[in-house]
């Protein structure tokens, strides 16, 4: 099964990425985790997708497309997966098609995760982040065990760069111009279902499993 994410930031794509994949046994491929483990690791990539990021404004195309396509090239993809955070842009969209169409593939559902602009800072400033492995928690909705602390991996949890406040307001601005056009895209494809992500999470997981 092949999945995309849809939402604005902090809708809450992660979250039922992570939830979905897990219940399907299919990869959980976010582009938002692999640019943030290029940054730690001070790849060219990381540095390179840092100067976008760091803005609240998108990664150029070219680059993402390509760590994307080859991420789903990757062996543990061949049953599926579900995408957070690509694509992002109507080219990104283009690309995967073309790519999944030329393998007599395609994707199976989008699920859009609606939230409100209103609702959305005040998830974005209450993330907090493992940079190590991956997972997210919020401060009020969903806290660690041990504050500040990783209940995956015991790391330290960090607030993202780009959850400030004054970041999120553009890539709120990005998302609205940029990747809202998506929702279109794939309801022309049929495939397009939306899931009232104001809920408490296990109530989103539910109208997703629904869907599914
Ligand atoms: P996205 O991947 O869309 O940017 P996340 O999954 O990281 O969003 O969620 C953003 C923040 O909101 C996180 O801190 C997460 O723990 C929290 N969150 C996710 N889903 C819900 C929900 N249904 N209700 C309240 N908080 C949530
Ligand atoms: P996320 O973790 O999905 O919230 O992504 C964090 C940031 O990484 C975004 O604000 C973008 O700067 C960048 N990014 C992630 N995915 C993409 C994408 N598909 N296209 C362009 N930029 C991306």
């Amino acid at each position: 099964m092949k999945i995309i994410m849809l939402g604005a930031p902090g809708a809450g794509k992660g979250t039922q990425a992570k939830l979905i994949a897990e219940k399907y046994h299919i990869p959980h491929v976010s582009t938002g985790d692999i640019f943030r483990a290029n940054i730690k690791n001070g790849t060219e990539l990381g540095m390179e997708a840092k100067k976008y990021m760091d803005q609240g404004l998108l990664v150029p195309d070219q680059l993402t497309v390509k760590i994307l396509l080859d991420r789903v090239a990757q062996e543990d993809c061949r049953n599926g997966y579900v995408l957070d955070g690509f694509p992002r842009t109507i080219p990104q969209a283009e690309v995967l098609d073309e790519a999944l169409n030329k393998l007599g593939e395609s994707i199976d559902y989008a699920i859009n995760v609606d939230v409100p602009d209103e609702n959305i800072v005040r998830r974005m400033s209450g993330r907090r982040a493992c940079l190590k492995c991956g997972a997210t928690y919020h401060i009020e909705h969903v806290p660690p065990k041990k504050e500040g602390i990783c209940d995956v991996c015991g790391s330290g949890l960090v607030l993202r760069d780009d959850d400030k406040p004054e970041t999120v307001q553009n890539r709120l601005k990005v998302y609205h111009e940029q990747t809202q056009p998506l929702i279109d895209f794939y309801t022309a494809k049929g495939v397009l279902r939306t899931v009232d992500g104001t809920q408490d999470m296990q109530d989103v997981f539910r109208a997703i499993m629904e869907i599914l």
